[in-house]
């Protein structure tokens, strides 16, 4: 595996691990920010994170603090910082949130957040415009960050004048 190849796999684990990590650190703080009491959370980026608040005075507010902060915080971060690694992180995040949601929606597994969402009152319409906009724009994003990261580097702008070695280079014209 060539270094560029190791590096885009590298930033995809990268990549994951902290959409799982801003994504549950959203909710934890919106219920937090809400007056909920946290009772147990696992933010283990290699099973699906959870984060259970009981009470939960305002369980929408903590159940969009997920999706909305797990895209907003690394789009500012890799504005902040911009660097073409942080915004390929970025728009992963903001492409895997938007799938989520939608993969949730279509699997209506209860403990997943768009069947929790929709229980706890939140409008259909909202949850299909956040979809749509985050695979959207994070489907643009993460190709061009893709694109960007795999292409090879530029090459060398062409030299109009001869290298040293030729233009020092006597021709000997002596036929003595
Ligand atoms: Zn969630």
């Amino acid at each position: 595996m060539n270094k560029r190849n190791l590096k885009f796999v590298l930033l995809l684990i990268a990549a994951w691990c902290t959409m799982t990590l801003v994504h549950e650190s959203g909710h934890v703080l919106c219920g937090w920010s809400c007056g909920g009491t946290l009772q147990s959370a696992d933010f283990l980026p290699w099973h699906l994170p959870y984060s259970i608040f009981e009470p939960d005075p305002h369980p929408l507010m903590t159940l969009w603090g997920g999706p909305v902060l797990g895209v907003l915080i690394p789009l500012a971060v890799a504005w902040f910082f911009r660097s073409k690694e942080l915004w390929f992180i970025a728009f992963f995040c903001v492409l895997a949130n938007g799938m989520y949601l939608a993969m949730a929606w279509i699997s209506g597994d209860r403990y997943l957040d768009t069947p929790k969402l929709l229980e706890h009152g939140a409008f259909p319409v909202t949850i299909g415009i956040y979809c749509l906009v985050t695979i959207g724009f994070g489907y643009v994003g993460f190709r061009q960050q893709c694109v960007r990261l795999l292409s090879p580097p530029p090459s060398p702008p062409v030299s109009n004048s001869l290298p040293l070695s030729v233009e020092n280079h006597e021709i000997h014209s002596d036929h003595t």
